[in-house]
């Protein structure tokens, strides 16, 4: 085990257009509590182009270090330049834990990583801890179909490496002026001998709300019986401003697409408003729901395992109670509206 020769922990930072990620930011609040448990420091792996300035909010947020590789290679995403800058970092500073978003870009490059360094990885973790005797990283995710919690460990490769989820870890409140060292480094890559060239950069336009990034979701089940009852749950979403979720029963009777399923193969949300509808409680579905600040669930059966998940809990049929939710919402929002706009 090469335990003594590997300290610290490491956090790959994403960024797009010189924004981070916002994954990056609660990963470096769950790397804080490892990296103090551990006492030892952390850092943050930035890279790019012209993104130095990114450097305070790490710093902010809870990291010691920042190796910075800013390049004009690394202007956009490749897995081929940003394994090199990534792998070369670990390399010679030799983190003992390497986490990482599990975001497309995340997922991609977590697992080049871990093949070029030799090392394992373990994808969508929902619990990161340390073992205070073996200081080793127990890096925690369901397994079996959801059934059972797996906690696994790398003994004998390091860094230890994770991926996790958005919205899983919490970031840590933003420590005004907190300072740190940014360590800039140099990746030698020559463009003219590169395998990928970015041609051009087509970014998906949409007008629907992403289930991601909402505050209020309406989700559907089974329990809406077809395609045309799904339209109930568009209905009150529209109402409340809100984005359209779905369990995977619903998105494989193709009631909606696969970007609004919610779970374990779907999509982690943590909104201020979470409503399930038709949906009965299982555990796939609610690991992608639970950090909901408030869960409102209407189920027919007074004994679904949902209502074990939410905060109000509605006995009925949704075909009954949707509607009368639409038409209240829609007196105190839509009316009120009117009334304040004069
Ligand atoms: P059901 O379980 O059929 O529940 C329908 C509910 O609707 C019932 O509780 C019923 O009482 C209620 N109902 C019926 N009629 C009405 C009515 N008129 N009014 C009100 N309520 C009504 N699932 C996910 O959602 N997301 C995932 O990411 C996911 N990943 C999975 C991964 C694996 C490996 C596996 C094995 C499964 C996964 N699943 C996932 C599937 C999951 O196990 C469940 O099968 C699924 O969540 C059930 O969907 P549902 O609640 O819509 O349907």
């Amino acid at each position: 085990m090469e335990e003594r020769t590997h300290q610290g922990v490491a956090v790959y930072i994403e960024q797009r257009d010189g924004e981070v990620a916002h994954v990056s930011l609660e990963l470096l609040g769950a790397g804080r509590a490892l990296a103090d448990k551990l006492n030892v420091k952390l850092s943050g792996i930035l890279i790019g182009h012209n993104v130095k300035h990114l450097t305070d909010t790490l710093f902010e947020h809870g990291a010691d270090i920042v190796y910075l590789v800013d390049d004009p290679v690394f202007e956009q995403y490749r897995s081929e330049t940003y394994q090199h800058g990534v792998v070369d970092v670990a390399n010679k500073h030799k983190p003992e834990i390497l986490l990482f978003g599990a975001t497309i870009i995340g997922r991609d490059l977590a697992s080049i990583v871990a093949t070029s360094l030799e090392t394992g990885l373990t994808a969508d973790c929902t619990k990161l801890d340390v073992n205070e005797e073996t200081k080793l990283l127990e890096a925690s995710r369901p397994a079996m179909g959801g059934n059972i919690m797996a906690t696994i460990l790398c003994k004998k490769h390091r860094p230890q490496m994770a991926s996790v989820r958005p919205r899983v870890m919490k970031a840590l409140k933003p420590e005004a002026g907190r300072k740190g060292e940014v360590i800039v480094e140099k990746v030698p890559l020559d463009e003219n001998k590169l395998q990928t060239k970015v041609v051009e950069l087509v970014k998906e336009i949409s007008d629907e709300l992403s289930i991601a990034d909402a505050d209020i979701i309406v989700a559907g089940g089974k329990g809406m019986q077809d395609e045309i009852g799904f339209k109930l749950i568009y209905e009150l979403a529209d109402v409340l401003g809100a984005a359209v979720g779905a369990t995977r029963d619903a998105v494989e009777s193709g009631w909606i697409n696969h970007k609004h399923q919610v779970g374990q193969t779907g999509t982690t949300v943590a909104p201020k408003l979470y409503f399930a509808i038709g949906i009965s409680g299982a555990v796939q579905h609610v690991v992608g729901m639970e950090n909901s600040e408030v869960v409102v669930a209407i189920n027919i059966d007074p004994n679904a395992k949902i209502f074990e998940s939410c905060t109000y809990g509605i006995v009925g049929d949704a075909f009954e109670v949707v509607p009368k939710l639409i038409a209240e919402f829609k007196k105190i929002l839509v009316e009120d509206g009117e009334v304040a706009n004069g």
